[in-house]
């Protein structure tokens, strides 16, 4: 049976990685850009995410042919990882003064990888130190649920197929953090529900996929910016100018979902119900749910 990417991504991270010191070639900023997201802490796939099949089939971060996926960058993303687990107060810190020196409009957290136990210590310590917009990108219900409700962070929870009932276990949990969930299509899976999901991402964001059924409020307007047709780098900065996810307006779009209920939710709210007036999960469900993923979109 052939390797697949993630294997690959894990078997490449022993090779050069693993129980090794990370290279710190210097340089003053930690962070990444993300031609789509912006600026953007990224860590170790092959440590931080345990992706679900979705995440393995459509990941844009095990691609090979993407330079985040190059040594160089790895190396980057593994300098993130061993500072912020070394100190994740002085790592808030640096993250700070970066941001406040380059004059960044929002951080991205995760470009690629996962929130980490220390991770969540940073990005909490962090919060109070800048003013901006942080966009917390996660699939990890048990860890993602210990961010803070700080008004500066924006949880954006991942879901896809194959890890719905992460939704049910998170609110579980009494997230006090601002929240909303994205949905995120396989290949080649026609979109015609949001799953209760207020951001909704087709495959490749191919617009083709996405169903009448899905309001416009709930399509990234990804969809729109990566046609075929388009010039290439067209949905270069996109983020930074639509900002929806990191400016409240699908928080406020996924409680009013949470108000009036959805059909993915009905069957939890006769068990419980979440701090966030979301549904609950039944133990079952809690059990069942031992694994978490990474990060699913690809971004151009
Ligand atoms: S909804 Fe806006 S901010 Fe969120 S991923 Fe799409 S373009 Fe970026």
């Amino acid at each position: 049976m052939s390797e697949s990417w993630y294997q690959r991504a894990r078997r490449r991270w022993a090779l050069a990685h693993r129980d090794r010191a990370p290279v710190d070639r210097g340089g003053r900023n930690l962070l990444s850009s993300n031609k789509i997201a912006g600026p953007s802490w990224d860590v170790p796939i092959a440590v931080t995410c345990a992706p679900s099949s979705t995440c393995a089939a459509s990941c844009y971060a095990l691609n090979p042919s993407k330079p985040i996926t190059w040594s160089g960058a790895v190396n980057r993303q593994h300098l993130r990882l061993s500072l912020a687990e070394a100190d994740p107060q002085q790592t808030a810190e640096r993250i700070a003064n970066e941001v406040k020196r380059r004059g960044l409009p929002h951080l991205t957290i995760h470009g690629t990888g996962d929130l980490t136990q220390a991770t969540v210590h940073m990005i909490n310590a962090l919060a109070p130190l800048i003013d901006v917009p942080i966009w917390v990108r996660s699939r990890k219900p048990h860890l993602a649920a210990k961010l803070n409700n700080h008004k500066n962070i924006y949880l954006h929870f991942s879901l896809d197929q194959t890890s719905i009932k992460r939704r049910d276990v998170f609110l579980r949990l009494n997230p006090s953090v601002q929240y909303f969930f994205s949905y995120q299509g396989q290949p080649g899976e026609r979109i015609t529900d949001t799953h209760g999901c207020a951001l909704v991402f087709a495959d490749r964001y191919d617009q083709r996929l996405l169903g009448s059924q899905i309001p416009s409020k709930a399509r990234c307007p990804l969809h729109d910016l990566c046609t075929p047709d388009r010039p290439r780098g067209s949905a270069t900065g996109a983020c930074a100018s639509c900002r929806r996810c990191f400016d409240g307006s699908l928080v406020s779009d996924q409680q009013a979902i949470a108000a009036v209920g959805s059909p993915a939710g009905e069957e939890d709210r006769r068990s419980t119900h979440g701090k966030n007036g979301g549904p609950g999960t039944p133990r079952s469900v809690l059990a069942e749910l031992a694994v978490d993923a990474g990060d699913a979109h690809r971004c151009g």
